[in-house]
């Protein structure tokens, strides 16, 4: 990539996130009063409103709900042609992502994948997924 991806500064709320993927481990939260998990990291659970929110660790593999191949990039940080997924976790939260490592014409719905990991500028790392290979 010619430039860093544009993405949001570590807060108060996604900091113990951001912590979590520099030791690439990928974390979800978890409602303490009805279960439920969700990502990216709020300050309650959207399905109670509780907020008492546990970290759960994810296993990092998922498969792809939905995706398109996009030919014309928003911003200098993307190459062209490059995949974007909603990919279901294991757990149960779907996160819209990017399939990398793999040629876009591979990529299809109902696919696992795992995550795998950019390195970010500032030592973050962004969780992005792959094709599972077995
Ligand atoms: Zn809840």
């Amino acid at each position: 990539m010619s430039e860093p991806r544009p993405i949001a500064p570590s807060d108060q709320t996604t900091a113990a996130f951001w912590e979590a993927t520099s030791k690439q481990e990928l974390t979800l939260q978890k409602c303490s009063a009805c279960g439920h998990v969700q990502h990216y990291p709020r300050g309650f659970c959207i399905s109670c409103g509780q907020t008492h929110l546990e970290t759960l660790q994810a296993s990092g593999f998922g498969r792809i709900v939905s995706f398109t191949i996009v030919h014309r990039a928003p911003h200098p940080a993307f190459q062209p042609p490059y995949a974007v997924a909603l990919v279901e976790l294991r757990e149960g939260p779907v996160v819209l992502t990017n399939i990398v490592g793999c040629d876009p014409d591979e990529i299809a719905c109902d696919q696992s994948v795992q995550v795998t990991w950019e390195d970010l500028p500032d030592g973050r790392k962004l969780p992005l997924f792959t094709l599972e290979r077995n």
